[in-house]
């Protein structure tokens, strides 16, 4: 077993590890870690264990965007945005199928969430456009830097981090009683750690489990699959055996614009449409409204030949890239060979195999319609969720980016009230467990703004770390 020890500050093993802890957190990634510190900062102790050998789960494969709103970065860019505003965003994006409860909680700690990073050092100095959001509300910084700030405050604080350790079931002796701990596998075999105050799921998302998929979503039967090795759903498994109930299950939706090329592991996410760049299947055919969040734009191009598709665009799109963003990072993404470049069209339609004559037909009527902002095939009005005016795609050098929809995160999972504990499946709290970022459902809805869940896993982490760290003693 691989233990990080608090008293050391950094990764020397831990001895003589207690079984029984205040609050046990499962799971190494940003909600995990948010639970811990707060919980180990009210005086509980803490222990975090994560199946994998390292801390980071999906937090860290992520774009690193954050949505935040009526930030002191957005103020010095001009920006005029406020948590009214996101509150309303995410409710459409969702189409009012989400939480209110839960999205009124972001709304309203998201700002004293930004503050809280900031002031354990984790800061952001960019904000750019994103799915979903009708200003520019994407807090763009490495995920692994701003979980590794979380990670060292967290173990400063006492919290001591078990890798390579499994959770298999959660311990909960009476039938409708109180969650006591959990039971984990480790390479020395099976015992049972007791937790006095609570468990915390922080178990990331089902993106890796293609059994959950297909019971789940099988419409993404043909979408890629992303996310790290532990996200298999445990936490979402165990909870079902406690009777949880689920949330917006029936909502999962692949994301639009990842590499034809990409693994399991590879962030190869790039959003050209967002810029101004059109989306076109293999028959050179547009296929949506580009401007759209890109869970539906992936809805719809698994509908299209071989779940297959190419953005298009030109020269002035190419120049609104954000470089150090991932998915705006087009120069980056050109010269790993990704984005294919020609001096005109027709070479582009050759390099990539679309045919050059519908290729052209298509920007043509496409820039036709943008001249007068009009976009009668799909009703297309701006660059990305009512966001920028639309313009035309002329000026050479262009570009192909061939891309299909991936399933990274689920967002989707167990039932949680305001204070992120477990709901079963009549409505009844599960005493004792928590659930926190991408193992809850319940606050995205029918859809998802980039960005929120990053968010959420910092937002409700926390809430679950201190509603747990504040219980009575369970055992
Ligand atoms: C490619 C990609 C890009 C993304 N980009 C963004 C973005 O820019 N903005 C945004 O907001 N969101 C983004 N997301 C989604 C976001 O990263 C995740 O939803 C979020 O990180 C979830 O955090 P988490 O802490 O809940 O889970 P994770 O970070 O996945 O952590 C869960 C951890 O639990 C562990 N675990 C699982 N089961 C067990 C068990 N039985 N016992 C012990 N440990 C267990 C796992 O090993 C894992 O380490 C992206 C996701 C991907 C994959």
């Amino acid at each position: 077993m691989n233990l990080i020890d608090s008293a050391g500050g950094g990764n020397r093993l831990a001895r003589n590890m207690g079984d029984a802890y205040d609050v046990i957190v499962v799971g190494a990634g940003l909600a995990g870690y948010c639970a811990a510190l707060e919980a180990a900062r009210l005086g509980a102790s803490v222990a975090l264990l994560d199946r994998e050998p390292q801390t980071g789960g999906a937090t860290v494969l992520s774009g690193g965007s954050f949505a935040f709103a009526g930030t002191a970065l957005q103020k010095s860019l001009g920006y005029d945005d406020s948590p009214a505003l996101l509150f309303d965003d995410l409710m459409r994006v969702g189409n009012h199928k989400n939480d209110e409860a839960l999205v009124r909680l972001y709304a309203d700690q998201q700002l004293d969430a930004y503050e809280w990073l900031a002031a354990l050092g984790a800061t952001f100095d960019k904000v750019y456009i994103a799915s979903g959001q009708s200003v520019p509300r994407g807090h763009s910084r490495s995920p692994r830097e701003v979980l590794d700030i979380v990670i060292d405050h967290a173990t400063r604080a006492g919290v001591q981090t078990w890798l390579s350790t499994r959770v298999t079931r959660l311990l909960r002796p009476e039938p409708e009683g109180t969650v006591t701990g959990v039971r984990i596998a480790t390479p020395e075999g099976e015992r049972d750690i007791a937790a006095r105050k609570g468990v915390v799921l922080a178990t990331g998302g089902f993106s890796r489990n293609d059994a959950l998929l297909e019971l789940f979503a099988p419409a993404q039967a043909s979408a890629q699959r992303m996310g790290s090795d532990g996200n298999l759903g445990d936490g979402l498994i165990m909870a079902w055996k406690l009777g949880a109930a689920f949330r917006d299950m029936g909502y999962i939706k692949g994301t639009f614009g990842s590499h034809v090329s990409a693994g399991p592991r590879d962030h190869f996410l790039s959003f050209g449409m967002y810029a101004g760049g059109i989306a076109v299947n293999l028959n050179a055919q547009r296929f949506t409204d580009e401007s759209k969040s890109y869970k539906l734009i992936g809805d719809a191009c698994l509908k299209q030949p071989e779940a297959r598709a190419f953005q298009i665009y030109d020269q002035p799109v190419f120049e609104r890239q954000r470089p150090g963003i991932p998915s705006m990072d087009f120069g980056h993404y050109l010269e790993a060979g990704r984005i294919i470049r020609a001096d005109t069209l027709d070479e582009l339609a050759g390099k990539v195999g679309l045919d050059p004559l519908q290729l052209q037909k298509t920007v043509d009527d496409y820039n036709a319609g943008a001249a007068c902002q009009q976009d009668p095939l799909f009703g297309r009005t701006h660059l990305c969720n009512g966001f920028g005016p639309l313009a035309q795609i002329t000026q050479a050098p262009f570009y192909a980016y061939p891309c299909t929809t991936v399933v990274l995160a689920t967002y989707c999972g167990l039932t949680v009230d305001v204070c992120m504990r477990v709901q079963d499946v009549f409505g009844a709290t599960i005493p004792g467990l928590y659930a926190a970022g991408g193992v809850m459902g319940g606050f995205h809805g029918e859809a998802y703004m980039t960005g929120t869940a990053n968010g959420k896993a910092t937002i409700f982490g926390r809430v679950a770390g201190r509603d747990a760290a504040a219980r009575g003693n369970a055992v």
